[in-house]
Order: structure tokens, then sequence, then C-alpha cells
């Protein structure tokens, strides 16, 4: 994989380069399955697990980048956004003259779905607000909470992993998923503990759910203004939750803050790595 500058304007869009370079727009419109991770479709072409990368270019506000990609699923990695933002810090961004448009919430919507629980509530900044209650004795009951701001993202969210049971990696494998996996790139839990300490962060369950929400509501397509509130949801209600942003108009307004401060940032939009190749 690699990451190449885009003009302003481009949005993240994904380039499969084993396939004459098709393209496909990191937009709801083309999400196809969500299970274990986040895939996006077109034309039958795929694209599967963009959640880490796409959370990364949010907690970054990196708004235009093409990413290259030989193969259908990104790279795991370390099974957080850190080395992505590593990475990305390594080339350095670049602020793009255009004034970045955001999707500020305006009136509040909330699903539910058996005991789990997405909304998103009008505010000025975006936050996360994210609940786990995982039957394990290392988790139980989890929340973080946290506003997206001033940093925030790359201090506590970034680097959080994934995290999965033995068995859940099995049935990932049968899916032709996360052929990369190992010790290396997911937190692996036992009955009683982990088979691979320590944990990075305490909660660093809990942090991960609110990585993966970020990455999944990058597909929004702009960098949404509201306080988003998830209990013991996954990739499909995220996702759900996006679509009926986007399909609802009176939800939301497109804001733009032309000549604001720092952690508003207005005319940043994204260059990032040319031709780092992980
Ligand atoms: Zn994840």
């Amino acid at each position: 994989m690699s990451i190449v500058p885009a003009p302003a304007g481009t949005g993240i869009v994904f380039r499969r380069t084993d396939l004459d370079g098709f393209e496909i727009e990191a937009i709801s419109r083309n999400v196809a399955r969500v299970s274990y991770a986040t895939s996006l479709m077109k034309k039958g072409v795929l694209i599967s697990t963009t959640e880490h990368l796409l959370s990364a270019f949010i907690g970054m506000r990196i708004d235009n980048a093409i990413v290259e990609l030989d193969n259908l699923e990104l790279p795991i990695l370390d099974g957080s956004a850190k080395p992505f933002v590593e990475m990305i810090q390594r080339v350095g961004i670049r602020k793009q003259r255009r004034s970045r448009k955001y999707l500020k919430i305006t009136r509040e919507l909330e699903m539910r779905e058996g005991n789990k629980f997405i909304a998103v509530y009008p505010a000025d900044i975006y936050s996360v607000s994210y609940s786990i209650n995982f039957p394990h004795p290392l988790i139980g009951k989890e929340t973080f909470q946290v506003e997206l701001t001033n940093g925030r993202y790359l201090r506590h969210i970034a680097a959080a992993r994934t995290f999965g049971s033995r068995e859940d990696e099995d049935a990932m494998r049968n899916m032709g998923l996360i052929r990369g996996a190992s010790r290396e790139n997911c937190i692996v839990l036992t009955r009683t503990g982990i088979e691979n300490g320590p944990l990075r962060f305490p909660d660093e369950f809990v942090r991960h759910k609110v990585l993966d929400l970020v990455g999944d509501l990058a597909l929004l397509g702009k960098q949404i203004l509201g306080k988003v509130v998830a209990d013991r949801a996954g990739h499909a209600m995220h996702t759900a939750l996006v679509s009926r942003i986007l399909r609802d108009k009176t939800l939301w307004e497109e804001v733009t803050f032309p000549g604001k401060s720092e952690d508003e940032p207005l005319m940043v939009a994204s260059e990032a790595a040319a031709g780092s190749a992980l």
C-alpha cells in the first residue's frame, strides 16, 4: 500500500493498482459488507478493512489522499491506526487552499437494535462516547468519551489495537480475511486473560471501538461536527448511521469556517506520503 497526495476536493480514494488502477471512493454509497471489518465495493471490485486507515485520516484531519493498493485487503499492521499515523507524520501534511467543508449535525438521530444503540446529537465539535459490555473478565463494561480535537485522537485513540478471540480468528480466516494476522496485530483474548499482553491502555478495547467508529463515520465523506454516542454497536450500525444521516438532509448542514484557528483547520486539507511502501 502507498498513500499519494491528491488535489483539494478529491476526498479519500482507493486505487487498485493490480486492477488497472480501478478507483473506489471512500464514501457510504460504496459500502459493501460489514461484519468483522468494513469493506467497500464498486462494480464488483472489493477493498476490505478500510476502517483503521480512514480513522487515521480523520484523526489527522486529512481530507484528500489516494490510497494505492495491490490487493483487496489493507495491511492490518499492528491492528491499530498508529503505524498509519506515524507513516503520514514522517512525510508530512500539506495545507490546501480550499476551505474544509464540515457536516454539522443539526438534529438528533437515534437508532436502536436490540440492546445496541447508536445516536448522533448536534454539537460544535466532534466527540464520541462509546460503551461496550463484553463478557470477559478483563473487559466487562467500559465507556470512553473523547473530544476529537487538540490531538486527542493521536494521544488516546490511534494506538488502540483490535481484539478478538481465537474462535473469531478462525472464523475470519475462513472468510478469507486477516491473512496477515498474528499475535503482533491483534489482542488475542483467552478465556480468562489475554495471550499477548501487555495492553497499551487498561481500556484499550473500548478505545479501539472509538477508533473503528471514527473510521466508519469517515464514509460520510466529510469531517463531522456532532456528538456521537454508541453502546455495543459495531461496523454494521456505524455504517447504517452514516447512510441514515446522508439520506436525511434535515439532520445536517454543510458549514465552513473561513479564517479560523488551528484546531478547526479551515484551509487544511491533506497531502500524504508519496510512495511510502509498507
Ligand atoms: Zn478495528
